[in-house]
Parts: C-alpha cells; structure tokens; sequence
C-alpha cells in the first residue's frame, strides 16, 4: 500500500474507509475515501476505467 498523505496538512494519520464502486454504461469507477484524524479534513480519490467488459459483450454480439 503506497504511503498517503492528508492534501490538506499533510499528517498521515489517515483512516480508510471501505472503497466503493460505482457501475455506469461506458465507464466503471472506483471510489477511494479516507478521513484525516489530524485536521478532520475528508478527501476522495476516484479511478475512472472503461467499461471494457460492456464492449467486450458488444463485439460478442456482433461477432456471432
Ligand atoms: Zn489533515
């Protein structure tokens, strides 16, 4: 697990919580939230993929 930092004072007494995950039609994200303990500063970090599997099913479909 790479060392994060607070973006806001820089402590790194941080807590994680529980990633989610969000499913649209032509992208997936994934959605990182943490909680400073030092500043009480709350901060998001979301990855944004392609749906890859949704085309892979759509090139399926047109194949056969
Ligand atoms: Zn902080």
């Amino acid at each position: 697990m790479e060392p994060i930092l607070c973006p806001f004072c820089g402590g790194i007494n941080i807590l994680q919580d529980d990633d989610y995950s969000i499913e649209l039609d032509i992208e997936y994200w994934t959605v990182h939230h943490w909680d400073c303990l030092d500043c009480g500063q709350s901060f998001d970090k979301i990855e944004i993929l392609p749906a890859t599997n949704t085309f892979e099913e759509i090139n399926e479909s047109t194949i056969h």
